[in-house]
C-alpha cells in the first residue's frame, strides 16, 4: 500500500498541497480528480520522489520512502506528453525498460513479447514512435515502465492529449490491463467520467485539499461537500 500522510508543499507563498493524507490500497488502480490548479500533479510527483514536500510522510509497501530517491521507490511513472526515444523501435524502447542488466536476448525478447501481447501491439515491434497513433504511442509509453517490474505505477494525465474516441478506448484497456498485471495505481485526471469508470476509488481534490474519498458509487450516492456535487455533476 501507499500512505501518503499529512503532505504539505508550498511554491512561494502559494499553498499548492495542503495536508493531504490518503491511503490506497495494494493493487487498487485509484484516481486523482480534481480541476486544473488543484494539486494533482504536485502531489503524484512528491509520491513519485520527483519533488520534495515541506511537510509530511510518504509510506510505500510499511517503510518510510519520504527519504528516498525516485529509484530507491521502484515506481513506474508515465505523463501526458510522455516522449519515447525516437531513434529507437517500439521494441527497443520497451526492451530499455527492462530490469534486467545481463539479460540473455532470448530472455529480453520473450520479455519484449509478453509486454507487447499485454498491450495488443505484438505486430507493431519493429516499428519507431513516429510510425505510431497517440494511443499507441501511449500503451508503448506504459509498456516501458511496466518492463522495470514497479510495484507502483504513476500515470499523470497519460491520455490527456488524445481525442475522446481514444481515450474512451484506452479507459477500458487501461482497466483490462490492470486487472491482468495488478500492479498499485495511481492517475491523474480532470475528467470525471474518466475517474468513476476507471477506478477502484476517487480520490477529490480542490484547492490542495482532499474534499472527498470513495469508491465511484459511494461518491455519486453521497457526495459529501457542495464541491463535490458540483463538479461531478459537470461533464466534459
Ligand atoms: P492541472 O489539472 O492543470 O494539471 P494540477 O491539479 O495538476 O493542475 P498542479 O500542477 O499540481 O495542479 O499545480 C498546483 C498549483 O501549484 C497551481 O496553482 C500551480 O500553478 C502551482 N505550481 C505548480 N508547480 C509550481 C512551481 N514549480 N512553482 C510555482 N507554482 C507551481
Ligand atoms: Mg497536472
Amino acid at each position: 500500500s501507499i500512505l501518503v500522510q499529512d503532505i504539505t508543499k508550498q511554491f512561494g507563498d502559494f499553498l499548492a498541497v495542503d495536508r493531504v493524507s490518503l491511503t490506497v490500497e495494494s493493487g487498487s488502480l485509484v484516481a486523482l480528480l480534481g480541476p486544473s490548479g488543484s494539486g494533482k500533479s504536485t502531489l503524484l510527483r512528491i509520491m513519485a520522489g520527483l519533488e520534495k514536500s515541506d511537510h509530511g510522510q510518504i509510506w510505500i509497501e510499511n517503510e518510510d520512502a519520504t527519504y528516498r530517491s525516485v529509484q530507491e521507490r521502484q515506481i513506474g511513472f508515465v505523463f501526458q506528453h510522455y516522449a519515447l526515444f525516437k531513434h529507437l523501435t517500439v521494441r527497443n524502447n520497451i526492451a530499455f525498460g527492462l530490469n534486467i542488466r545481463k539479460a540473455s536476448k532470448s530472455l529480453v525478447k520473450q520479455k519484449v513479447d509478453e509486454l507487447l501481447d499485454l498491450i495488443q501491439l505484438r505486430g507493431l515491434g519493429d516499428r519507431y514512435p513516429s510510425q505510431l497513433s497517440g494511443g499507441q504511442r501511449q500503451r508503448v509509453a506504459l509498456a516501458r515502465s511496466l518492463a522495470a517490474q514497479p510495484k507502483t505505477l504513476l500515470l499523470d494525465e497519460p491520455f490527456g492529449a488524445l481525442d475522446a474516441k481514444v481515450r474512451k478506448e484506452l479507459r477500458t484497456w487501461l482497466r483490462q490491463l490492470h486487472e491482468q498485471v495488478h500492479v498499485t495505481t495511481i492517475f491523474v485526471t480532470h475528467d470525471q467520467e474518466e475517474a468513476m469508470e476507471v477506478a477502484d476509488r476517487v480520490v477529490i481534490m480542490n484547492n490542495g485539499r482532499v474534499e472527498q474519498i470513495g469508491t465511484p458509487a459511494e461518491i455519486y450516492d453521497n457526495p459529501t461537500s457542495e464541491f463535490v456535487m458540483r463538479f461531478i455533476g459537470e461533464t466534459n
